[in-house]
């Protein structure tokens, strides 16, 4: 006896797509087959007609229960996974990747227990974490960067750091580039991948201070500061780095045509090079901060021309971009709207229940985008680089029922009852057409309708493990 048959919804699988029926047995899917052929006994059929059947999005880079590192004074923190996992079900997310936050004197496993007691029971959605990892006062005790084997063969095998500091004010964020060396020879070893904030850290700082010399401080002028110059340079600087090392690379939030550009010749040579960017970097301009509450699509680096927002869709088109992301900070608006100028904005984006149906809308149906590229940027690929995959990211038997049903046929403006999480969304007035409608996580509907259907404490801890051709060599 089956539990569970999705029926005829156009069903986009590992090898095609196509109208086929989706059987469930527990929580993993046991059959994809073509209408008529499942006859089973079933508990629960559900009818898929006009929907089109995606793999559960995996959103690899969310930050919750974070110190918002230009509120650190106050110590605010982001929402936590209560939040942002519920806001993912909505929106056609089943799987969640956070970071975990290295502290001096912790051992790695210290930090990961530190944020499970976070996640545990809290979640909504299947989640890991990354790692991260710092060397800002050159104080990373050799003895933490050789733990990253045994975390690695523990299930977490990346390892996040920033080559910034980000903002003049922040107490601690960046790694030097002999540490991060270090990071990934360790990383290469031991079949893990490198996950870089890559920005150019004297480029950076220098334009701080050239701008606050000129009076040119406003949010406005953020891409001056957080430039195109900056991501060019340390995104080469950071490729080479990770060739010399022999490490798979994770560059996230792309930003700019140059780091489409750097990381689309870095793959051209071969190398494990990934790179990531965000639906927000991807829709909204540095024009955007201009208007009254322009703070809501500020993410650092910073959103840059029009020019570059094409450059990132042409990535995501083309194969050069492979996933999309959010870089999600779960905050209240008055939260978000702090700070005026280039070094106090908060970042971070509330984002991760628009995800999937702006990249629909925007991809899909704007661009032509494949509905095959479509849940490669928002699931897929995600899942491989990160060591999910075919557990997560793919509807093929074996893997596990996390689907979304997606409605082509809506067409709507986004207003803000559109939404679960926040009390804003960039996303509010949003012209889209499709929109996810229902979530199944591991068999069980979660979402159905605008109902919350899944349970606080649904989602569990996944151990990963990246196959090693992701890690050799341009795979997705
Ligand atoms: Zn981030």
């Amino acid at each position: 006896m089956l539990d569970l048959i999705v029926r005829g919804g156009r069903v986009v699988a590992p090898w095609g797509v196509g109208e086929w029926d989706i059987a469930v047995k527990g929580e993993q899917i046991v059959a994809v087959a073509q209408p008529g052929i499942l006859t089973q006994d079933v508990a629960r059929v559900i009818d898929a007609a006009g929907k089109i059947v995606v793999p559960g999005g995996v959103e690899p880079h969310t930050h919750c229960s974070w110190m918002i590192p230009t509120a650190a004074e106050e110590k605010l923190y982001t929402g936590g996974p209560e939040e942002v996992s519920r806001a993912c079900l909505f929106g056609g997310t089943t799987t969640l990747v956070d970071f975990a936050y290295w502290e001096p004197g912790e051992d790695l496993f210290q930090t990961l227990e530190g944020k499970e007691k976070i996640f545990k029971g809290n979640s909504y959605a299947d989640y890991s974490y990354h790692c991260a990892l710092y060397s800002t006062k050159g104080d990373l005790p050799f003895g933490v960067m050789e733990q990253i084997k045994e975390v690695i063969e523990a299930g977490y095998p990346s390892f996040k750091v920033w080559t910034t500091n980000t903002t003049p004010d922040r107490p601690r964020q960046m790694t030097d580039i002999g540490h991060l060396a270090e990071m990934m020879g360790h990383v290469a070893a031991n079949n893990g991948i490198m996950a870089v904030h890559a920005e150019d850290e004297d480029i950076v700082m220098f334009m701080y201070k050239k701008l606050k010399h000129e009076g040119r401080v406003q949010r406005k002028y953020m891409h001056h500061v957080h430039n195109n110059m900056s991501e060019d340079i340390s995104f080469r600087r950071v490729i080479r780095l990770a060739e010399w090392m022999g490490s798979a690379l994770y560059l996230v939030h792309v930003s700019a045509r140059e780091g489409v550009e750097a990381i689309s010749e870095a793959r051209g040579k071969g190398l494990p090079i990934y790179g990531e960017t965000l639906h927000h970097y991807a829709s909204f301009t540095h024009e955007d901060y201009e208007k009254p509450e322009g703070a809501i699509y500020h993410t650092y680096p910073s959103l840059k021309s029009e020019e570059d927002r094409k450059a990132l869709w042409n990535g995501l088109l083309g194969g050069a971009l492979s996933t999309l992301a959010t870089d999600e900070l779960f905050t209240s608006k008055a939260n978000k709207m702090r700070g005026e100028t280039i070094g106090d904005t908060t970042g971070g984006s509330e984002g991760v229940e628009a995800r999937m149906g702006i990249a629909y809308t925007e991809g899909v149906v704007k661009l032509g985008m494949s509905l095959e590229r479509f849940v490669a940027i928002t699931s897929t690929n995600a899942a491989r680089i990160l060591g999910l995959y075919p557990r997560k990211g793919a509807i093929a038997p074996g893997s596990d029922a996390d689907l979304a049903l997606i409605d082509p046929g809506i067409k709507k403006r986004l207003e803000l009852s559109d939404f679960h999480g926040s009390d804003y969304s960039p996303w509010e007035g949003w012209e889209v057409q499709g929109w996810p409608v229902m979530t199944i996580l591991r068999g069980e509907v979660v979402v159905e309708n605008g109902r919350l259907l899944g349970k606080l404490g649904d989602g569990k801890l996944l151990p990963r493990k990246i196959d090693s051709g992701v890690l050799a060599r341009p795979m997705c």
